[in-house]
């Protein structure tokens, strides 16, 4: 079965596992703007979120992976409680902007 959903709204509440900027390394929390790097690659069907930026170090997809839809999701992180478990997850919200590479844009690797 398929499902369409738009881009925001899959992301929106998307647990964050990851904060620390990629490339910075400085600790993202709470109220902090990010920028979510999402991957899915060809043949499968799950989104993850592998890493994440601060706004300073990341807001395009400079090197797209030939294969894999990639989004940059520009958002804020925020917590979400889970009223049955009782237990805080950080979370991305607000999503603002979203920057797209399609499976066929990018370049092998060898
Ligand atoms: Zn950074």
């Amino acid at each position: 079965m398929l499902i369409t959903t738009p881009a925001e709204q899959l992301l929106t509440g998307f647990p964050i596992l990851e904060t620390r900027c990629q490339y910075c390394k400085s600790t993202l929390g709470e109220g902090d703007p990010v920028s979510a790097y999402v991957v899915r690659y060809a043949g499968d069907d799950e989104w993850t979120i592998p890493h994440i930026y601060c706004r300073d170090c990341q807001s395009t997809i400079t090197d797209p992976t030939l294969g894999a839809t990639e989004l940059l999701a520009e958002g804020h992180l925020g917590v979400t409680m889970d009223a049955t478990t009782q237990r805080a997850s950080l979370t991305l919200l607000e999503i603002e902007r979203i920057t797209k590479s399609a499976p066929e844009e990018g370049h092998v690797t060898l």
